[in-house]
């Protein structure tokens, strides 16, 4: 395996494996990378030839200047993660690299970048497409992996990669949990021992609440999954929707989607966690 810091250089090696006819895929991150992270690198090592890693904590994304500087970083450790699954390249750059100069582009990606996450953390969404299209346009991948845990990131960056006409398949990827049901995330080590305990109840309390579908209405689930959860004197429920997962348009009856999906963001004591069900 690879690593490499310089997009010259990172482009230089995929030409290469391109005019040999290899198939690229790509997995974006953050780093400090968990097991949810290594199935998309496992899903990619099975579809394709060679497989990219990036990893990159994209100031351009962060709307809360405290989360990037505590934002964990274990470069070393993730590369050994990465090879030991299988990658073929990881791309670590700095961020002067990355962004050379400010980017000062706008992207308009429309309603799926509005609701939701797009209300609650502004800018989040552009920063995203910007370094996105940034590392699109270096590895050229054929296929490019996310996990259904950003599930509203999924919809976005499928919106990018439209309006650009980017020749990349987007694949999503099943949310890894922890055994109590947690969905993995980065920064999962920031909770204390006593919130670790707690954060199980939003995944347990979304995976309860299917059962009362379609008896229950999608105004009464909703409150039902909102009230459990604040029940809790640790966490807040920032909001919980239910969309249909293509348009992320908030539904009020079942029957207005084939496929609903509660999109919800919790609060557990100062760590922002989020996590998905499809009804
Ligand atoms: P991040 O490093 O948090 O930007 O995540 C990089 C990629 O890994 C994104 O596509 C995430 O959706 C994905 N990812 C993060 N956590 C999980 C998880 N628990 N299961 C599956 N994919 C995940």
């Amino acid at each position: 395996m690879k690593i490499i810091h310089s997009i010259k250089e990172l482009k230089q090696s995929l030409q290469v494996e391109r005019e040999s006819g290899k198939k690229i895929g790509f997995v974006p991150t953050m780093g400090a990378l968990h097991a949810g992270h290594l199935s998309l690198m496992r899903q990619s090592v099975k579809d394709n030839d060679v497989s990219v890693a990036s990893i990159f904590v994209n100031p351009t994304q962060f709307n809360d200047k405290n989360d990037l500087a505590t934002y964990p970083r274990t470069l070393e450790k993730d590369c050994e993660l990465l090879e030991a699954v299988g990658c073929d390249y990881v791309f670590a750059p700095d961020e002067s690299e990355m962004y050379p100069e400010p980017d000062t582009r706008i992207f308009e990606l429309g309603r799926v970048a509005e609701v939701m996450e797009g209300a609650h953390r502004p800018g989040h969404f552009n920063g995203v497409a910007q370094i996105v299209s940034k590392l699109f346009e270096v590895v050229e991948p054929d296929k490019a992996y996310f996990g259904e845990k950003d599930f509203q990131q999924i919809a976005v960056i499928r919106e990018m990669t439209r309006q650009l006409n980017l020749p990349v398949e987007i694949v999503p990827c099943p949310i890894l949990r922890e055994a109590d049901g947690l969905a993995m995330s980065s920064r999962n080590v920031r909770l204390t021992n006593e919130q670790r305990q707690k954060a199980p109840l939003i995944a347990r309390t979304l995976k309860e609440s299917t059962t009362f579908v379609p008896g229950k209405s999608v105004e009464e689930v909703k409150e039902y999954v909102i009230r459990t959860i604040n029940q809790d004197p640790v966490m807040r429920v920032e909001y919980y929707e239910i969309v249909d997962g293509k348009t992320l348009e908030s539904i009020r009856e079942w029957s207005e989607t084939e496929e609903p999906v509660g999109c919800i963001t919790v609060f557990c004591g100062e760590v922002r966690l989020i996590d998905n069900i499809k009804y």
